[in-house]
């Protein structure tokens, strides 16, 4: 389940990624690094995390022709959908691997960070089935907006923490999460959610939900005995889209990452008006990694906009800057119009009503179906019933 482009230490990959920690958080960090790297080659730790992802989670999740958009399109797509994944998205990969790792190193507490609470809830779902004592950290302007996934957490048996800090959204979450683990890194792991932050935590998650592209891989050789010429994946901090590129990063396959590009106003100076990190940000440092971010000439961090909570970050992960200076992988935009004529369509068109966040792929697609090829696959990275109230709550403004 693995592959590197790594620096001898293999904490980079090329200038980006690295370990921006303070001296504190080295030791928690080293420990997560030592026990992953010993844990990822134990055929036990797989056989029982493969048994979580089938039993539990439902995997592996279909590869689906979707015949009408194919033909909306003039091209033939298929969906890989994760929506299918329990719990409404891919996070479950992630946090079933990590949790399992956490049980490895002898630890009984759980702290996550979660801006819209999709991350939040996936891991109250892992701390309530292997038994961990579980805290997430949440922003105090995400907590109002997110109402629904706080009771989710809550009935989960996961305690919700207000973060009063910043501008009381996902960021200074996370730096919450950060300063917990400094004082219990002890019976704590901290379970962080995207392909971002200090290594191990990218190529780990990058790992973990590299099931998506392994089965994809598989699957779209199995149904039409050649790969795809292109691949279409929505990018907050990137753990979707890294897992389904990674198993096809030697191939010849067009990845195409779609940010979030807001109001498609552009940018402010106090806000970025986007989630578009990777195709208009720049080197910063941001939640220890070296990596391409949202800042204003001062290195202040931008408040980042989209309407998917999801993609609402200011940075991205370390690899994708990587890919993208390479050129492997090609960063595009979506605005809130575009994601929500993705929304749309697919609901009709499919019957399928995907994520706000994955809707920003699928409206890129409808927008440059020329770009797909002739044979493509979207990342259906999770389901929409949770985006419901935003969607009709912006279609009546
Ligand atoms: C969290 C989330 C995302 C964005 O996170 P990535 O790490 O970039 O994948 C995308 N889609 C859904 C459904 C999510 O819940």
């Amino acid at each position: 389940m693995s592959y590197q482009i790594c620096d001898a230490d293999k904490t980079k990959f090329g200038r980006y990624g690295g370990r921006f920690v303070p001296e504190i958080l080295m030791q928690p960090i080293l420990e997560v690094t030592e026990a992953y790297e010993r844990l990822s080659k134990s055929k036990e730790f797989r056989a029982n995390l493969e048994g979580l992802l089938k039993n539990f989670a439902g995997r592996p999740t279909p590869l689906y022709h979707a015949k009408n958009l194919s033909k909306e399109l003039g091209r033939k797509i298929y969906l890989k959908r994760e929506d299918l994944v329990h719990g409404g998205a891919h996070k479950l990969n992630n946090t079933l691997g990590q949790a399992l790792v956490a049980k490895q190193m002898g630890k009984t507490r759980l702290i996550a960070e979660t801006g819209a609470g999709q991350h939040g809830v996936a891991t109250a779902i892992v701390g309530a089935n292997l038994g961990f004592e579980t805290q997430v950290y949440m922003g105090e302007v995400d907590i109002e907006r997110q109402k629904m996934n706080v009771y989710r957490m809550e009935l989960l048996g996961a305690e919700v923490i207000p973060v009063r800090s910043g501008s009381r959204t996902l960021k200074d979450a996370i730096n919450e999460a950060f300063r917990d683990w400094a004082a219990s890194f002890e019976h704590t792991y901290y379970l962080f959610g995207t392909a971002a932050g200090p290594h191990p935590y990218p190529s780990m998650v990058r790992d973990f939900q590299s099931v998506i592209g392994l089965e994809a891989h598989k699957q779209i050789m199995e149904e039409e005995g050649r790969l795809p010429d292109c691949i279409a994946a929505c990018v907050g901090g990137g753990s979707n889209a890294m897992g389904i590129f990674a198993p096809f990063l030697k191939d010849n396959v067009r990845l195409i990452a779609v940010e979030a590009g807001g109001r498609g106003l552009g940018r402010t100076d106090k806000t970025a008006d986007n989630g578009a990190s990777l195709g208009c940000g720049t080197d910063g440092v941001l939640h220890g990694a070296l990596t391409k971010i949202l800042q204003d000439p001062f290195g202040q961090i931008l408040e980042s906009y989209s309407l998917a909570a999801g993609l609402d970050y200011p940075g991205v992960g370390p690899e994708l800057a990587f890919l993208k200076e390479t050129g492997r992988v090609l960063p595009k935009m979506a605005d809130d119009k575009t994601a929500l004529q993705g929304f749309r369509q697919l609901s009709r068109l499919e019957g399928i009503i995907p994520a706000l966040e994955s809707a920003h792929a699928v409206g890129y697609a409808l927008q440059e179906p020329e770009a797909l090829g002739e044979l493509a696959i979207i990342n259906i990275s999770g389901r929409g019933d949770k985006d419901l109230a935003t969607v009709m709550e912006y279609e009546t403004l």
